[in-house]
């Protein structure tokens, strides 16, 4: 079911559109199980190199999505076919969307107090129909996880997005997501999580997210720069990933 893909710096791309993605989602669903996709870019890639925890947690996750600019170019330059860039926030409304059509579960785990119920408000009117199995701002730290294991269990939710940021949400998810995988006894479906960063602020109208023009033109990244100038230091690192993929070998 895997689709092509190939290494980044050490790291999978899954070459796969929204909806492939989407497809993907519902297969896994329908399968059972507990499943994990990931939204990767430059970002993720260099964290990944020094961070031995995300790396693993990213290499057994069963979707990759080249999220990012600079992914989507450094996985074409290694021969991926890349039809479009998934981002994060993208793929997330549009699981919402099937999630309405299919009536999937939907929790939504993380951001600040009250904006993952801003989050899942929205949703309900944008895509009528969808059910919330729950919205909570939780946090990553470890002495709250089983509370929160126990919370988004009791709430049966088949898709689960969880936004505390990367790395944090990815490992988050690794630890956690098979505890949340109903029992095969159940009959019940599976359950797929995403780690979906700063999203919940964009559809909260938290933050604000750049212009259709400048995503077109590849310039998210100079956008949220100018908008959180304090990102730069986490910036350098598009710069760290342009120079160490142009060396990595076609
Ligand atoms: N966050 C959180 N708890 C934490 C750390 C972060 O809920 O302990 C949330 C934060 O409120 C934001 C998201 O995680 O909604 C991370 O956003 P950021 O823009 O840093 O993520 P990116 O899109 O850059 O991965």
């Amino acid at each position: 079911m895997r689709p092509q893909s190939v290494e980044v710096l050490g790291v999978r791309v899954d070459g796969v559109t929204y909806r492939e993605a989407c497809e993907i989602a519902a297969a896994l669903i329908q399968q059972g199980g507990a499943h994990q996709f990931a939204t990767v870019n430059p970002e993720f890639v260099m964290t990944a190199r020094r961070d031995e925890e995300f790396r693993a947690v990213l290499a057994a996750t069963a979707l990759n999505v080249p999220d990012g600019a600079g992914v989507v170019w450094a996985a074409r330059r290694r021969g991926l076919n890349v039809r479009e860039r998934v981002a994060g926030v993208d793929l997330m409304l549009k699981l919402c969307d099937w999630a309405a059509r299919y009536r999937w579960r939907v929790f939504f785990l993380g951001a600040q107090a009250g904006v993952a119920e801003r989050v899942a408000a929205a949703l309900v009117l944008t895509y009528p129909g969808l059910t919330v199995a729950g919205a909570y701002a939780g946090s990553p730290r470890r002495e709250e996880e089983m509370a929160l294991v126990a919370r988004v269990r009791a709430a049966r939710p088949q898709l689960l997005f969880v936004a505390y940021g990367a790395p944090a949400q990815d490992k988050w998810l690794a630890r956690n997501l098979p505890l949340l995988a109903p029992a095969a006894t159940d009959g019940a479906s599976g359950i797929v999580g995403m780690g979906v960063g700063g999203a919940f602020d964009f559809i909260a109208g938290v933050q604000k997210r750049a212009p259709d023009w400048m995503q077109r033109a590849n310039l998210e990244w100079l956008y949220r720069l100018l908008r959180q100038p304090w990102r730069w230091r986490r910036q350098m690192a598009l710069i760290s990933f342009a120079l160490a993929a142009m060396l990595e070998s076609r």
